[in-house]
C-alpha cells in the first residue's frame, strides 16, 4: 500500500473544490486535490444554467447573498483578465399578473438590502421594447446578471492552481478519513482497486452532493455536526431553433426554485430549466421526456409560441441542499473548526445554486481560514 504526506488536501475538483485550491496554492505549494472522476468538474459543475447570478433573492444575513454579490463581482473581473468567455446578457424577471408585479417590487427591495444595484421596475411596454417576443404584465430588469462557460472557467481555475505547483489525483475515490496527532490520514481507492493513504494537516472537503457522505468517514467527527443532504434535479430541455431574445427571462421564483426559467448559453442559444424535484438516486440524470408538457405550461406564461416540438431534452443537475425550507431560507453550511471543534478541516455542504457564482468569493474565504 502506497503512503505519502502533503500540506493540504482539497476533495473534489469541481468549481468549488478548483477555487478553494487555487486560492490555497498561493499560500502553499503542497496542494492536492483528490477526485474521483477522471476529469475535472464532470459532477454538479457541469450540470447547472452557467449562470452568472446577482444575488437577489436571498435574505440579507445568509452566506448566499454575501458570497453571490461579492462572486459576481469577482467573476466578471476573473473572466476579463483570463479570457473567460461570459456575456452580461442581463436578465428580467418577468409578472404576469398584479399580485407577481407586487412580489417583482419585494425582490427589488430584497436585493438593494444586499447591495445589488442598478435595478430597474418596468412597465409591460418596456419589457416588450426590450424583449418584443415576451409576454408580461412588467418586470425587473437585473443588469449584473451573465452567463458564463463554466468548462473554461474550470480549465482557467486548475491552470493557475497548476501554475503554482498544485496537483490533482484523478480516479481517486476517498472513502475514509481518520484524524490522528491533528494530521488527517485519507484511504483512496482507485479505479483498479489499490489503496493509496494520504497524511496531510490541512483538509477541505468540497465533495459536492457527496460531501456529507465524506464527512461521515471522518472518524472523530461527531455526526451530529453533518447535515443531511438532500437532493432536487433540475432537468433542462434545449430550443431546437434560434430565437431573437437576449436577456435572461425568469418567471416569479417558486418555494423550492427559482422557477423554469430560459437561460442563454454563450454562443446565444436557447435553453429551459431547471425545474425542481425531490430524488434519492445520486446517479440518475436522465431526463424524462414527459416533462415537456410541465415545461411548456410553465414556457408559454412569458413565451407564449413555443410548443412541445420544439424542445429536445437536454440534461439534468442535482441540487445537494441541507433542509427542505423554502428556497430563500436555505443556506450554504461552510462548518470550520468553531462548529466541529477539529482543527484544520472545512467541510463545505450545500452548495447549491450559486455556488458557481460565489465560487471566488468561497474561496477566498475559506483560505482566510487556515
Ligand atoms: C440544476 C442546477 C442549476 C444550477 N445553476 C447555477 C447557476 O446558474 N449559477 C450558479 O452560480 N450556480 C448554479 N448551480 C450551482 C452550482 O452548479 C454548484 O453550486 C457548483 O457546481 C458546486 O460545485 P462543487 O465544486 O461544490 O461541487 P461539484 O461540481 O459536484 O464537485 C464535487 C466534486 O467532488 C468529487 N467527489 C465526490 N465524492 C468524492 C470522493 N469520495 N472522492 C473524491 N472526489 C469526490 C466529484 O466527483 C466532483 O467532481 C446550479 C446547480 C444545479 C444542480
Amino acid at each position: 500500500m502506497d503512503k505519502f504526506y502533503t500540506n493540504t488536501v482539497i476533495i473534489g475538483a469541481g468549481v468549488v473544490g478548483l477555487a478553494i485550491a487555487k486560492e490555497m496554492s498561493y499560500k502553499n505549494n503542497e496542494v492536492i486535490i483528490l477526485e474521483k472522476e477522471g476529469k475535472i468538474g464532470q459532477i454538479t459543475s457541469s450540470r447547472n444554467s452557467g449562470v452568472i447570478h446577482a444575488g437577489i433573492y436571498y435574505h440579507s444575513h445568509t452566506l448566499k447573498a454575501k458570497f453571490c454579490v461579492e462572486g459576481n463581482q469577482l467573476l466578471y473581473e476573473y473572466a476579463k483578465k483570463f479570457n473567460v468567455p461570459f456575456v452580461n446578457t442581463k436578465k428580467i424577471i418577468v409578472a404576469n399578473n398584479e399580485e407577481q408585479i407586487a412580489q417583482v417590487q419585494a425582490i427589488k427591495e430584497q436585493a438593494e438590502l444586499n447591495g445589488v444595484q442598478h435595478l430597474e421596475i418596468l412597465n409591460e411596454k418596456q419589457v416588450n421594447q426590450l424583449e418584443p417576443l415576451i409576454k408580461s404584465a412588467g418586470g425587473l430588469l437585473v443588469p449584473s446578471t451573465g452567463v458564463i462557460d463554466q468548462h473554461s472557467l474550470m480549465q482557467s481555475y486548475l491552470g493557475e492552481f497548476e501554475n503554482n505547483g498544485g496537483m490533482v489525483s484523478y480516479n481517486s475515490n476517498v472513502k475514509k478519513i481518520n484524524v490522528m496527532n491533528n494530521r488527517f490520514k485519507i484511504t483512496v481507492v482507485d479505479k483498479e482497486n489499490n489503496t493509496t493513504i494520504i497524511e496531510c494537516d490541512n483538509l477541505i472537503n468540497a465533495a459536492g452532493i457527496f460531501a456529507s457522505d465524506i464527512a461521515n468517514t471522518i472518524d472523530g467527527l461527531d455526526k451530529k455536526y453533518v447535515p443531511y443532504t438532500y437532493l432536487a434535479k433540475g432537468n433542462y430541455f434545449s430550443l431546437n431553433k434560434k430565437l431573437p431574445i437576449y436577456h435572461l427571462i425568469y418567471p416569479v421564483p417558486e418555494k423550492i426554485s427559482l422557477g423554469i426559467h430560459l437561460t442563454l448559453e454563450v454562443d446565444n442559444s436557447i435553453k429551459f430549466g431547471p425545474d425542481a424535484e425531490w430524488v434519492e438516486d445520486p446517479h440518475d440524470y436522465s431526463v424524462n421526456e414527459n416533462l415537456k408538457s410541465k415545461f411548456i405550461k410553465s414556457i408559454n406564461k412569458y413565451l407564449p409560441d413555443i410548443s412541445e416540438d420544439m424542445l429536445s431534452p437536454s440534461y439534468a443537475g442535482l441540487r445537494p441542499i441541507t433542509s427542505k425550507e423554502d428556497r430563500v431560507k436555505r443556506d450554504f453550511t461552510i462548518s470550520t473548526f468553531e462548529n466541529h471543534q477539529i482543527e484544520n478541516l472545512i467541510n463545505l455542504y450545500g452548495i447549491e445554486s450559486p455556488g458557481l457564482t460565489s465560487s471566488l468569493a468561497i474561496a477566498r474565504y475559506v483560505a482566510e481560514r487556515f
